[in-house]
């Protein structure tokens, strides 16, 4: 079976490469970010235009084959990566192109948010998206995207103007509100379900540099000070976007602001008296620098869960369940990551795009990252408590592309009944046999 998808896909004169498991490369080639995600696929292909993306989602189709579409593959459950199928790798796909005159940007399907960044920034460009350079365009922006810049320029689909898309039909289309209008309301929240995205069209943004405070607290003040932080996030604008991290070694709090120099430092100051932190300090930083500033953090292959939701608030509720979750964290690697939103994300109609969520005030996971697989049973268990409790207090629906669990009970909770039938009845007419099936899955529905 395997011998006949190599043999098929051997004589369509690919350009990108095909790496099979006996290739030198095959070993780096199929390692994602995700080190639990070790999985042996049955062909990597590396592909390089976008006839080399139909060719293999042909393929793939008239073999029945499992196929695993890769951007950036930092998908938290793995799913850029499988077991005996096909890897459609875009990772040499990664071209950007910019118009400044248009203020648009052009990514390839496999470019990295770095990539990205390096491309506009020069301009005084940028398109809000994630906060980790090594994160794909690909998969955040389908899913939705969120980060520092959500609240001044809304999500990364609220930016996003078109794209082209390889469907199961092996066919490119060009998607946006004017040409197959439903099918670009689809990828803005619907994930990798509809196709393969070679190209992504950004509307761009000016913006030179922000300033960042970083404050750390200690975990004994962690309640009074989240007490504060949640009356002092309620009213501030949209130019101020804050979050904080907190495992137990402390509680770390940012605040960012990226408007007008003027008015930065009264908005940012305010995050460093939130009680007497251990330490902290305030600076300009260029958006580049901001942007990679926490990619050691989350470094690739190593072990991680993740699971996450929204809440409306920072309430004495969450603080409680979050202090309690820290007492019993098994070590600081296994911590909370909020982030604030609101501001422009809440312009949209929560209908206007499947992503859910647009009424939520703040994001949060609960994550853990480690080494040794004789740890993951202790560190997916405390992930797991500590998301079940935040998630009961927790507002309905879910961001797709923070959950390292996947299945039809996620995507269905994610997006909710009526976004999920618009969805499956769009997924049976664009993937009946429902070929792109790694990933938050939509069940075709006619
Ligand atoms: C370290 C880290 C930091 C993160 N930070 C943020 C953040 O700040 N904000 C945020 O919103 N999210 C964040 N995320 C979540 C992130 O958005 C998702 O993990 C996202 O799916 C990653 O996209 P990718 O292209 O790197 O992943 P991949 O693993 O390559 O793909 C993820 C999913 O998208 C599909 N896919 C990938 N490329 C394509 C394509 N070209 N066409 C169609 N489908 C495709 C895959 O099949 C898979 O289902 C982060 C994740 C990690 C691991």
């Amino acid at each position: 079976m395997h011998s006949k998808l190599l043999s098929d896909l051997g004589s369509q004169q690919i350009e990108g490469e095909i790496i099979d498991p006996r290739h030198d490369l095959y070993d780096r080639a199929r390692c994602v970010w995700n080190g639990t995600a070790d999985r042996r696929p049955a062909v990597i292909v590396q592909a390089l235009s976008v006839a080399d993306v139909e060719k293999v989602v042909a393929t793939a189709a008239d073999h029945a084959s499992l196929l695993a579409v890769r951007g950036g593959g930092h998908s938290l459950p793995g799913l850029s990566t499988c077991d005996g199928g096909v890897v459609l790798d875009l990772s040499r796909m990664n071209a950007v192109k910019i118009d400044r005159a248009a203020l648009r940007a052009e990514a390839q399907g496999g470019a990295l948010l770095g990539d990205l960044d390096k491309a506009t920034v020069p301009f005084g460009l940028v398109v809000p998206a994630g906060v980790i350079s090594h994160t794909g365009v690909a998969g955040l922006t389908l899913g939705g995207g969120m980060g520092w810049l959500s609240r001044r320029f809304g999500l990364t689909i609220d930016s996003l103007i078109a794209a082209d898309i390889v469907t199961a039909d092996a066919k490119a289309r060009h998607v946006s509100s004017e040409d197959e209008p439903d099918l670009f309301w689809a990828i803005r929240g619907g994930g990798g379900n509809f196709g393969v995205v070679t190209n992504f069209v950004f509307r761009t943004h000016e913006l030179r540099s922000v300033l960042i405070g970083n404050w750390a607290y200690p975990v004994s003040a962690a309640a009074s000070v989240l007490t504060h932080y949640r009356k002092l996030v309620a009213s501030v604008p949209r130019e101020l976007s804050s979050g904080f991290i907190f495992t137990s070694a402390g509680l770390q709090i940012t605040a960012i602001w990226s408007g007008a120099a003027a008015g930065a430092e009264a908005a940012v100051a305010p995050f460093g008296r939130l009680g007497s932190p251990d330490e902290g300090s305030m600076g300009e930083l260029s958006f580049l620098d901001l942007q990679t500033r926490f990619d050691e953090d989350l470094p690739w292959l190593r072990r991680y869960y993740t699971k996450g939701g929204f809440l409306n608030e920072i309430g004495d509720g969450a603080i409680e369940r979050m202090v309690g979750g820290i007492d019993r964290a098994p070590s600081p690697a296994a911590e909370y990551y909020v982030i604030q939103l609101g501001g422009a994300v809440a312009d949209f109609d929560d209908d206007a795009t499947p992503y859910t969520g647009r009424s939520a005030g703040h994001f949060w996971i609960a994550q853990a990252g480690w080494d040794r697989p004789e740890d993951d049973a202790g560190f997916v268990e405390w992930t797991r408590t500590a998301a079940t409790h935040l998630s009961e207090i927790s507002m309905r629906g879910n961001y797709v592309n923070e959950q390292a669990d996947f299945g039809k009970e996620i995507a269905l909770s994610a997006y909710g009944r009526s976004k999920y039938d618009r969805l499956a009845h769009l997924k049976a007419r664009y993937d009946p046999e429902n070929l792109f099936r790694l990933n938050q899955n939509i069940e075709p529905r006619p």
